[in-house]
């Protein structure tokens, strides 16, 4: 499990962190969850995988949480199949409980593809999530099967613009617009908004003019191991506090 950082674009604070798993085969070598990822759902082996991850990253970010002493977020990826499990939202209290992790610093990411069918038990599980605060966010939102409609249907805390947006943002007047406006209306429903894949000094310098929002991209930090993310947090708070 490796993770990337969600970075606040004016203060610098760091929001939390993205957990993104990757597979090391003795045979294969490194394997990218692109890969794997869809195969898994395909063979049912998701569900260990999901729960495994979602074990390490409760564990791996109160670890973090209490060498900085402060209350970092973990944003967690599920799969359209185990949103839409009846037995979802009771399997994830339950982890929580286990690990005595607060709700309001778990986050579930979820795509639109997993809202579209079985509607019920989606919305039954994301209510009941929400009630112990968990957040829920919108991902690679801006892609797909987004559609603004779902905005209005469906309670979340957070949207994520997918990077296919950022991708020459600062080159696409069109972009931009879309981007802004995306951003104006997320924000005008109290939603957090999440910039994915932003890769360059460019992007940025056009993204601050966004007031409040997150950045999520190899232009702040890679996805990274615990160790490393670790070193990199130190340096990271280093070096804007001695900005301030
Ligand atoms: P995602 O949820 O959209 O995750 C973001 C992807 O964008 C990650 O790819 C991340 O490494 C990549 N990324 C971040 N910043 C940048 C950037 O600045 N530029 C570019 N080009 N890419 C950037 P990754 O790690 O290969 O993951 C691919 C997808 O696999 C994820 O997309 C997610 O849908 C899925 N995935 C990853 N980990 C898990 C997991 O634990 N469970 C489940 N169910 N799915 C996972
Ligand atoms: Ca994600
Ligand atoms: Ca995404």
């Amino acid at each position: 499990m490796h993770l990337q950082p969600q970075i606040e674009s004016k203060e610098k604070r760091i929001r939390g962190f993205e957990a993104l798993l990757r597979w090391n085969n003795a045979r294969l070598g490194k394997v990218g969850p692109g890969e794997f990822i869809l195969i898994a759902e395909q063979s049912g082996l998701i569900k260990q995988i999901d729960e495994w991850v979602m074990e390490h990253a409760f564990v791996e970010i109160q670890k973090i949480n209490e060498i900085f002493n402060t209350e970092f977020l973990i944003s967690i990826n599920v799969s359209a199949a185990q949103i839409q499990r009846i037995d979802f939202a009771d399997k994830v209290i339950a982890l929580m409980e286990k690990w005595g992790m607060k709700g309001q610093l778990v986050e579930l990411e979820i795509t639109e593809l997993s809202i579209l069918d079985i509607m019920d038990n989606v919305t039954r599980n994301i209510n009941k999530l929400r009630e112990k605060q968990v957040k829920i966010a919108l991902d690679d939102f801006g892609t797909g099967y987004s559609s603004i409609n779902h905005l209005s249907e469906i309670h979340v805390d957070t949207i994520k613009i997918d990077r296919s947006l950022m991708n020459n943002i600062d080159n696409s007047q069109r972009k931009w617009i879309i981007v802004k406006n995306l951003y104006n209306i997320s924000r005008q429903l109290q939603y957090d908004v999440v910039l994915e894949g932003v890769e360059t000094e460019s992007q940025i310098s056009f993204l601050k003019q966004l007031r409040e929002v997150y950045i999520q991209g190899y232009y702040y930090c890679k996805p990274q191991p615990i160790e490393e993310l670790i070193a990199f947090i130190r340096k990271w708070q280093q070096e804007t506090n001695e900005q301030v």
